[in-house]
């Protein structure tokens, strides 16, 4: 069996007729573009090698010119994003330190630390809070003059 021709799908076992298909930058697999998009929003390595890519090539056919460069994204990247959402500046003195005294708003995602406000709080509200701004900013609902 001639390893370079490839006929079908290693995901779905489908052979490639109409679909797009996809390829990895690091190994010669290639997938339908469908079957590869799916696997790789849980994992960002060949199913067939375990092989590591960064990107999928999509393609009309199997050795078609690539159309388009699809980049993935990693677990590793996930992180990073998840990091960057918590950090939560006060409004006030500006740094994002002392978290667990950070009060968020629910309006408008303000961040202040209690002892920041005026009047300081002590405690951190039960439940939802909302900032000093959106308190005093009536919120139109809708009912324009
Ligand atoms: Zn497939
Ligand atoms: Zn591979
Ligand atoms: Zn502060
Ligand atoms: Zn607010």
């Amino acid at each position: 069996m001639d390893k370079s021709t490839v006929d079908k799908c290693y995901i779905c076992l489908s052979q490639f007729e109409q679909q797009t298909v996809g390829s990895l930058d690091n190994c010669q697999h290639v997938f339908c573009l469908e079957c590869i998009l799916q696997w790789s929003q849980t994992a960002n390595t060949c199913p067939v090698d375990r092989i590591t890519f960064a990107c999928i090539h999509q393609r009309r056919c199997p050795g078609g010119d690539i159309q388009k460069k699809i980049e993935v994204r990693t677990p590793k990247k996930a992180d990073d994003e998840e990091e960057a959402r918590d950090a939560v500046i006060c409004e006030e003195c500006g740094r994002s330190d002392r978290r667990h005294r950070l009060l968020v708003c629910i309006h408008c995602d303000s961040g202040y630390h209690m002892d920041c406000l005026t009047p300081s709080l002590n405690t951190g509200p039960e439940g939802d809070w909302i900032c000093p701004e959106c308190a005093v900013t009536p919120h139109h609902t809708g009912k324009n003059v």
